[in-house]
């Protein structure tokens, strides 16, 4: 998922960067060494919920604030949407996202190396599907047309009055490409069809540069970050207790009383109703959550031995279809035989309620149609992700309902001491993990203060984390 092409208006768009990545490897992930063998204690500085990259980084913010922190995780893993699969496959798999993006500015990317990770530029290959060939160069060069038109007319009506939705905008005549299209800007970049997509939230959004891999998974990355960080796994706050002055979480394993809390569970988990809160939290926030409801997104790897597909290592395929009946092929991953084919938006949704044994049998059907019949008999292993039915996510990434972008900073408004966290609250890197990971530092900082452990003057946590959160601010120029 997520395009290059989020921000392009122009044709210096080449066949090789109209897609800057996809999504997903896979793993078991190891408990990280701070996980609580103990009993959970009964008070801390500031208490996190959940251990997603949000969860994670507030709570390396609190570490080196010095306060005392401790995360409490439903799973019985660290990463949350970061899940690295090293059981089903010869390779690691990531099962949630796969790709981070902005090296520039991507403190996790700085971390991930000075923790050893092996973190590189992936070599995407982008190509097109026209039934059974390539698409020719003219036809490439007529689809990116119709992307940069399609991005153009968004950008244009998000400066109008209304934010209306992506679909509404669209140029009638995309032609052939406009089912492509809708794919490549909708559900495989957000996880929703174009017509449930605000276009505000979509000019926002700002561009997703590089991809950029960890040969060890992203989920694998989340769970060493989170390494010296106490926490408590398959420990679910059930209720969260919240006034101006402290908060008290229930979990299984006994109660925490905190002076702050940073809650990082996703906007679908939030409206679930799946912690309690007492009082009520504020209707304005569950609304907002509404807004932001998660879209669908979803891997079917299988292992194809003696590449019958004929690509290259880490192409990307996408068709030209004129239904959303369609996927993206992520193949030979990282030089191996995994490929991945990744459905999204309704169509995804629809699939992957349908169950692992329809999800597999669609890709099959989708790659011989693309591909031809051999494909099929050299499938050796296959797995897919269900997101919707992961009952701690309920789904793969935010993005806001027509009328809804404003809804991002409202659900990252103080409740008394609790500070919502997670990529919903980040107001232009949302659906990311990059997006989580700075959203989990600012509400982190926000409880240090509230504790009295920041001053408002104090430096952010990095330059770059600084930078990015001015150039976030309200009014701020998108690139
Ligand atoms: C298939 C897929 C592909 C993706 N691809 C990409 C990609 O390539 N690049 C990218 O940048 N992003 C991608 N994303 C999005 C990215 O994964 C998310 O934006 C990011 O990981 C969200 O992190 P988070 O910390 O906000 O939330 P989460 O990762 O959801 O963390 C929240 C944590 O809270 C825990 N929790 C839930 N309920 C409770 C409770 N009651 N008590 C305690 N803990 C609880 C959960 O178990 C979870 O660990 C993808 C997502 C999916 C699903």
């Amino acid at each position: 998922m997520f395009l290059k092409a989020f921000g392009n208006h122009d044709m210096t768009m080449t066949r090789r960067n109209f897609l800057s990545a996809s999504a997903g490897l896979a793993a078991t992930p190891a408990l990280g060494a701070g996980a609580w063998a103990a009993p959970l204690p009964r008070e801390a500085d500031i208490v996190v919920i959940g251990a997603g990259a949000a969860g994670i980084a507030a709570a390396r913010r609190i570490m080196a604030a010095n306060r005392r922190v401790i995360v409490v995780e439903a799973s019985n893993q660290i990463g949350g949407r970061c899940l690295t699969d090293i059981s089903t496959f010869d390779v690691p798999f990531d099962r949630g996202a796969r790709w981070m993006h902005n090296p520039d500015s991507n403190a996790m990317i700085r971390l991930a190396r000075n923790a050893g990770l092996d973190v590189f530029a992936a070599p995407i290959g982008q190509k097109i599907r026209v039934g059974r060939r390539n698409a020719r160069a003219g036809e490439t060069e007529e689809f990116l047309a119709a992307l940069v038109r399609a991005n153009r007319a968004i950008d244009d009506a998000s400066r109008g009055r209304a934010d209306v939705s992506c679909a509404s905008v669209l140029p009638k005549d995309l032609g052939d490409w406009a089912g492509t299209v809708e794919f490549v800007l909708g559900a495989n970049a957000t996880g929703k069809d174009l017509n449930d997509v605000s276009v505000v939230d979509r000019a926002r959004a700002q561009e997703r540069s590089a991809a950029i891999a960890c040969r060890q998974g992203l989920g694998t990355l989340i769970t060493t970050l989170g390494k010296q960080v106490p926490l408590s796994l398959s420990t679910p706050a059930s209720r969260i207790g919240w006034s101006n002055r402290d908060v008290a979480v229930e979990t299984p394993a006994g109660k925490i009383v905190a002076r702050a809390a940073v809650i990082t569970v996703s906007s679908n988990v939030l409206t679930a109703g799946n912690i309690k809160f007492t009082p009520d939290i504020p209707k304005r926030h569950l609304d907002a959550a509404a807004k932001l409801s998660l879209g669908s997104y979803d891997h079917i790897a299988l292992q194809l031995p003696g590449n019958p597909l004929d690509l290259a290592r880490d192409d990307v395929i996408i068709e030209r279809s004129s239904s959303t009946r369609t996927a993206l092929l992520f193949a030979n991953i990282g030089g191996s035989s995994l490929c991945s084919i990744d459905v999204a938006g309704s169509f995804g949704r629809d699939l992957s309620a349908q169950g692992e044994k329809a999800m597999i049998a669609f890709a099959m059907e989708w790659l011989t149609r693309l591909f031809g019949s051999e494909v099929t008999s050299a499938v050796k292993r296959s797995t897919a992700t269900r997101w919707n039915a992961a009952p701690f996510a309920l789904g793969a990434m935010s993005s806001a309902a027509p009328g809804g972008q404003a809804s991002r900073k409202i659900l990252a408004e103080p409740i008394g001491c609790m500070f919502l966290a997670g990529e919903a609250t980040h107001e232009t890197l949302w659906g990311t993990v990059d997006g989580a990971w700075e959203s989990g530092e600012r509400a982190a900082e926000a409880a240090l203060r509230r504790i009295g452990a920041l001053r408002d003057t104090e430096p952010a946590t990095s330059a770059p984390a600084a930078k990015r959160r001015r150039s976030n601010a309200p009014g701020a120029p998108i690139n």
